[in-house]
């Protein structure tokens, strides 16, 4: 292992195909990960785009839809913010707050309804303790060490020609695996909640609620999206560094 192919896989290490100094064919898996990833996340932005488009009957702003959802689950105590930015609503366990981004906030579109009914379905799992939110929330600093650390310890067990440090790399990184695949039932779990909630309170009406499962679904898939790239990663790991041991120096 010369000192260039290291540099090489360090270049493009954190996920992008970077064209270093030769080609890597599982760089193929590098290119697939990213190729469902930005699939994934033009459509939910078409998707959301499209039912923005299309107003509710109730004419409920994304603001009083979450209000309603929260006040009917008991959940008086938390917040609705409005917050800067695209599509960057969230629900914040820790100061107890649903986070509203601006076109989300003041808007009536179905849309709009569903995000903000998403983000109170994550409210109603950590009111409710539901386990893989939890888990997940165990997980961030985790998950973020192992992110870090993980292609820095690569690149010394290559600089090193040591064979633990590529293994304890390839395990750091499968770190970042587990967190995202404890995302998905999370995610799903939160639109199912707020599809229902939507419908049996009769903030949405009729074909609106499909509406809203489709933008709920489209944005679920980025996470599948998120979740199969690294998966694709971890394999490429695997596959270069995995079953490598002393002698291939
Ligand atoms: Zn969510």
């Amino acid at each position: 292992m010369t000192f260039f192919t290291a540099m090489g896989y360090y270049g493009y290490g954190y996920g992008y195909p970077g064209f270093g100094f030769y080609w890597d064919p599982t760089l193929i898996f590098v290119i697939v990960g990213a190729v469902i990833s930005m699939w994934a996340s033009g459509r939910v932005q078409s998707t959301f785009a499209k039912y923005s488009r299309m107003g509710s009957m109730s004419r409920m702003t994304g603001a009083e839809t979450a209000r309603r959802i929260l006040d009917s689950q008991g959940l008086y105590h938390v917040q609705v913010r409005s917050v800067s930015g695209n599509l960057t609503d969230h629900y914040d366990p820790r100061t107890k707050t649903v986070n509203l981004s601006q076109s989300v906030y003041g808007s009536t579109s179905v849309a709009s309804i569903g995000v903000a009914a998403h983000e109170c379905g994550h409210a109603v799992q950590d009111a409710q303790a539901y386990a893989p939110l939890n888990i997940r929330s165990a997980l961030v600093p985790v998950a973020n060490i192992g992110c870090k650390l993980s292609w820095p310890i690569i690149l010394i067990g290559l600089l090193l020609g040591m064979t633990p440090f590529l293994h304890l790399g390839i395990i750091l990184f499968s770190l970042s695996v587990l967190f995202q695949l404890i995302t998905l039932p999370v995610e799903y779990n939160a639109s199912s909640r707020a599809v229902s909630l939507l419908g049996q309170l009769g903030i949405l009406q009729g074909n609106e609620v499909g509406a809203a499962r489709k933008v709920l679904n489209a944005a679920a898939l980025t996470y599948v999206a998120a979740a199969a790239a690294t998966i694709l990663q971890l394999l490429r790991l695997i596959i270069l560094f995995g079953g490598r041991n002393r002698d291939d120096r």
